[in-house]
């Protein structure tokens, strides 16, 4: 099952029934002299792999998915950096983003991501800022609390609540969207739940 960001161009949601997995992919087209950058920043979010699970059903009916996160740097066979489709409707534009390293970003914004897609970011901006645009193409918005996607903060860590909204801006229902706290307030924990609030408990799945 594949679900698309409401533009349907920059990033896909990919759930594995098998594997019991979901899966947040997307492609970045970017050039030799920005890659570095880039892949620091890819790094940061592929590194939460495997640390958040989508739970649908209860107890007996439970199932888990484990919430992965595929984001790459688009590369021919022999390494090459492939450059962006012209075309955004191009078949290699489904998961289309790019990012480069630009002087134009104004010094106090340190970052730019244009229709969710097109990051640019400044040359002396930090890593923080790159990891935070990234999250920009895959469907998150501006946070409050402390997280990498507070717009001009220092704070660069990618709490549970930046991966609940992910999940919600795919089309999921997730209970707990507080910024920067657990899924669930009483009982920490990096299991994100499907809740269905019809007063009988969960019952729903990828609605
Ligand atoms: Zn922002």
């Amino acid at each position: 099952m594949i679900l698309r960001d409401p533009d349907g161009r920059d990033y896909e949601v990919v759930v594995d029934e098998d594997k019991k997995t979901i899966t947040i992919r997307a492609t970045y087209y970017t050039d030799v002299n920005s890659s570095e950058t880039l892949q620091k920043g890819l790094d940061a979010w592929n590194k939460q792999s495997g640390i958040y699970s989508y739970q649908v059903g209860k107890r007996k009916n439970a199932e888990k998915y484990t919430i992965c996160f595929d984001l790459s740097i688009a590369k021919d066979s022999d390494g090459n950096f492939l450059s962006a489709p012209l075309d955004i409707g191009e078949s290699r534009g489904s998961k289309f983003n790019m990012f480069s390293i630009s002087e134009s970003v104004p010094v106090y914004a340190r970052g730019v991501t244009e229709d969710g897609h097109i990051c640019k970011v400044r040359p002396d901006a930090p890593i923080r800022t790159t990891i935070h645009e990234i999250g920009h193409t895959i469907g998150l918005g501006d946070f409050g609390g402390d997280n990498v996607m507070v717009s001009g903060g220092t704070s660069s860590r990618i709490t549970s609540s930046n991966v609940v909204e992910i999940l919600k801006h795919a089309g999921f229902v997730c209970f707990g969207t507080w910024s920067g706290g657990s899924p669930i307030k009483e009982k920490p924990t990096h299991s994100i739940i499907d809740y269905n609030f019809n007063g009988s408990g969960c019952v729903g799945k990828f609605k």
